[in-house]
């Protein structure tokens, strides 16, 4: 698990637009990421503890936990809207 900050996120973010990977929701926090190119799917999860965010990748780097990889970075653009569509929600 890698904590999530302003600077790595962006990182990843960037990789993502270069790569634009297909995200499918699995449920809220949980998303499937698949390389179009490659066709390798991984599982991203996102958590929080006591207000810091985490993000969970099954791929090889998000494993060795060194930084976030773009299957993050791509997931996190779908869960942001989620996450605002459901704060709507209950509003
Ligand atoms: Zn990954």
């Amino acid at each position: 698990m890698i904590e999530i900050t302003s600077a790595n996120i962006e990182k990843a973010i960037t990789k993502a637009r270069q790569t634009k990977p297909l995200v499918k929701i699995i449920e809220f926090r949980l998303y499937s990421v698949t390389n179009k190119t490659t066709g390798a799917t991984y599982e991203v999860k996102f958590s929080k503890i006591n207000n810091r965010k985490f993000a969970q990748c099954d791929c090889k780097s998000g494993q060795q936990g060194k930084f976030l990889c773009y299957h993050v970075g791509a997931a996190i653009g779908v869960h942001i809207v989620l996450a605002e569509q459901m704060h709507t929600a209950t509003a």
